[in-house]
């Protein structure tokens, strides 16, 4: 996924100040972004007010659409530094490519993780032969200082682990829920969870308590720690808590996001991740000129140029709203 905005907002995150420290229910309004020419995504983070979830610092959802008539997603190759793509589908599949070479359909309950580190271009799409449905949600994960400049890598895990319960199937997409883990390469302590319940389901899901979390609803009507979300809200929970309460009405889908604060501040600008402006601008220059970022091999249309910098000097400003 990319930011296809002609004038993208740059956005400073990470730090302490933001985080809640305790229990919260902040609903987080989604903004409508077109994505290409067909397709239209909810941006649920960053949002006005809130940056992130942990690493967690960028949601997308999309659909369900029916594209059956149409091309359905068709991002064509774009840069990224800084940070980790997951891919996660409910109907559909998205063919990914990227310029180390690889080619991956991804398909629903599947994990697609892209680690760019220093640099990597992809491309998604709707591959020509696709199904009728496409519903699903991207997201990025905040690369620590430590690990951001690592090589680049793609990984798709088809057999995830799944927790259940009495109402509850929970395929665990990255990170540790209940003691199963993700085969999923993480580099800060994070939780992304798929939550299937069932209609009448009414559960305590342990959680951790140093964690922030929100959750997604994807499909149904669901009920976090007492709100109702309909599909397509996302309910920011903050910290503190050692259990949450779902509940549904309805067989429903619930996305649960999570992690460990981040600490460090961050830039985000178009589709990078970085700490000072002066990186961001050599990011953008390097994928400009050519260099760096590689090729990604066999999508039928040109890379996405990058948009223009803003005048004013990128700052990390932590979580400031
Ligand atoms: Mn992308």
């Amino acid at each position: 996924m990319s930011d296809l905005d002609p004038r993208p907002t740059p956005t400073t995150c990470g730090g302490r100040d933001d985080v809640a420290s305790g229990p919260v229910h902040e609903l987080l309004a989604p903004r409508r972004v077109p994505l290409g020419e067909s397709t239209v995504v909810r941006r649920l983070l960053p949002s006005l007010g809130r940056r992130m979830v942990g690493a967690w610092c960028f949601v997308d959802h999309y659909g369900p659409d029916d594209i059956a008539d149409e091309p359905g997603m068709q991002v064509p190759p774009h840069p990224h530094i800084g940070l980790q793509t997951v891919s996660w589908l409910h109907a559909g599949e998205v063919l990914h490519r990227d310029s180390l070479g690889s080619l991956r359909t991804v398909r629903p309950k599947e994990l697609g993780l892209m680690t760019a580190g220093r640099a990597i271009a992809h491309s998604e799409e709707s591959p020509r032969a696709h199904g009728q449905i496409l519903h699903g949600a991207q997201l990025w994960v905040a690369l620590p200082g430590s690990d951001r400049h690592s090589d680049p890598s793609f990984e798709h895990h088809a057999d995830l682990p799944v927790v259940t319960a009495p109402g509850v199937d929970a395929t665990v997409i990255l990170g540790e829920l209940d003691g199963a883990s993700s085969p999923g390469t993480t580099h800060t302590p994070i939780v992304g969870a798929d939550l299937v319940l069932a209609d009448g389901a009414d559960i305590r899901l342990p959680v951790e308590p140093d964690f922030e979390y929100a959750a997604l609803t994807m499909s149904g009507v669901t009920e976090v720690d007492g709100v109702r979300l309909e599909p397509g809200s996302m309910l920011y929970l903050g910290c503190g808590r050692r259990d949450l309460r779902l509940r549904a009405d309805g067989e429903s889908g619930l996305l649960l996001l999570g992690g460990e604060p981040f600490e460090e501040k961050l830039i985000m600008w178009w589709n990078f991740v970085g700490r000072t402006n002066e990186e961001i601008a050599e990011a953008r220059r390097d994928w400009m000129s050519g260099d760096r970022f590689g090729t990604v091999h066999g999508y039928a249309g040109a890379p996405i140029p990058a948009p223009a910098l803003p005048a004013t000097p990128l700052k990390p400003r932590g979580r400031t709203r």
